[in-house]
């Protein structure tokens, strides 16, 4: 049996921020609560605009879902374009798609290349798995349909050229989302951090905030060490936001998501199972993602083991299970890490930038934030100062709640249970051929 580390693989170089560990100030401009991706980028282009920034994380900085994550980089959101026209109009659903599938990806890299990030950024490419024929030709359809609207580098993958880019059979072909690439995240945000810290923004950790109370035109940031004045508050707590915020706490669901880690395999055996170092995600709903770990000698696997917490053993069970049907070759691998973190769902499956009360945030990224969060925490911060360049469609985005959901997520495990469902029925369909 074994007896994998609960701490993130990437923990293993992700060293502890030695920012300054300055006093808490009496006063700062801007208060950005949350030191993740969205927190460390809305601190950069705030710091480098010249105001005075304080970054604070109730936790070490970075030990949210951006350390935690699958390190796959790519754009593109939930909802078809005919629901986003729907729901949002054809000019802000087009701005919406061209926001989510170009500029934040393009964002994402140039911040990186810009701020010398050593994050093992890689252009591998994203191959998704099509669970069924009928799913394969719907996906080929709407690729059809979105290369009408905007210039995509994506292609289909038939079956019988997929053994090209994974070594499995277990997938009715593909999509190629080719621009879409990887990362390390523990490197990535502490890159981030560092650039943060170089433009001139305070970071602490260990400081939860408990409130923010408006004073004046501004605000009294109450915090575990004590009470800041700031102008202004930016949540960039996503998935990890508490019941100390309840308005936003009620428009973030926080969804669990779990990986392992296994040991160094063999390089005939790499090569078997992922002939084309793709990151790879699929269409079904248990959602598996996986990937090689930067060095290309360790395989990476995540999914929904559960929508909200579980054993680890528990966890580490179930994904071990989806590995080994996905891939029977891996079998005998040891797996060394197993860990989990918490996504930001929103009820409308997108972000959102906008105000509560007057607080700023940007958060609901709802499963993929690599690429989203560091754009919209630059967009926030361009708001925040009231700079044009910020607009965004997702300002214009919906950030909804439900009366049912007050405090706790405590209809997660009921969502959990309504998936196994449909689980079990995606393949009951693929066992008769539909
Ligand atoms: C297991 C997993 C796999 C994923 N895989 C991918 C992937 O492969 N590709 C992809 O694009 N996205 C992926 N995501 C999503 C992505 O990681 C997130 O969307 C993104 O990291 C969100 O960044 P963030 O800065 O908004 O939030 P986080 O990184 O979660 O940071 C929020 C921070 O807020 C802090 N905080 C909360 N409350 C307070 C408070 N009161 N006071 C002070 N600090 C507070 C927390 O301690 C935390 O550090 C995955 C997420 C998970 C959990």
């Amino acid at each position: 049996m074994d007896t994998p580390k609960s701490n993130p693989f990437w923990w293993e170089e992700f060293p502890a921020f030695d920012g300054k560990a300055a006093a808490l100030p009496e006063t700062c401009d801007v208060v950005v609560v949350g030191a993740g991706l969205t927190g460390c980028s809305a601190a950069l282009t705030l710091a480098k605009s010249g105001a005075q920034v304080l970054l604070l994380d109730a936790e070490r900085p970075g030990f949210g879902a951006s350390t935690r994550n699958g390190g796959m980089i790519g754009g593109g959101y939930r909802l078809s374009f005919e629901e986003m026209t729907q729901k949002y109009g054809r000019d802000t659903a087009f701005r919406l798609l061209v926001e989510a599938h170009v500029e934040s990806l393009a964002f994402a890299r140039q911040r990186i290349e810009d701020e010398n990030i050593d994050c093992d950024f890689n252009t591998y490419g994203r191959f998704r798995g099509q669970w069924n024929n009928a799913e394969y030709d719907t996906t080929a359809r709407g690729l059809d349909d979105l290369r009408k609207l905007i210039d995509v580098n994506i292609d289909m993958v038939p079956k019988s050229e997929q053994r090209r880019e994974i070594g499995t059979d277990f997938y009715s072909g593909g999509m190629m989302l080719h621009d879409h690439g990887g990362i390390h995240p523990g490197k990535y945000l502490n890159g981030m951090l560092k650039a943060a810290a170089r433009a001139g923004a305070a970071i602490m950790g260990n400081t939860p905030v408990t409130a923010v109370v408006p004073q004046g035109s501004g605000f009294v940031v109450q915090t575990a060490k004590g009470e800041i004045h700031a102008d202004a508050v930016l949540m960039a707590t996503n998935g990890y936001t508490t019941t100390d915020f309840a308005k936003l706490k009620r428009r973030m669901i926080p969804v669990s998501s779990f990986l392992i880690a296994t040991d160094e395999l063999p390089p005939a055996l790499i090569d078997d199972v992922m002939p084309g170092r793709r990151m790879c995600v699929e269409t079904r709903h248990r959602h598996c993602y996986f990937r090689l770990s930067p060095d290309g000698k360790r395989f990476v696997i995540g999914g929904r083991a559960a929508m909200s917490r579980m054993s680890q053993t528990r966890a580490t069970k179930i994904l071990r299970g989806l590995m080994e049907e996905i891939f029977p070759q891996l079998g005998n691998a040891k797996i060394t890490h197993s860990w989990t973190g918490q996504t930001g769902f929103t009820f409308s499956f997108m972000p959102h930038i906008g105000q509560l009360d007057g607080v700023w945030h940007a958060a609901g990224y709802s499963g993929s934030g690599n690429a989203m969060a560091p754009y919209l925490g630059h967009k926030a911060a361009l708001n925040m100062l009231g700079d044009p360049a910020g607009d965004t469609g997702f300002t214009k985005t919906q950030l909804e709640t439900r009366f049912w959901y007050q405090k706790s997520a405590w209809f997660l495990p009921f969502a959990h249970q309504l998936y196994r469902f449909v689980d079990r029925r995606e393949d009951r369909q693929r066992e008769i051929g539909s």
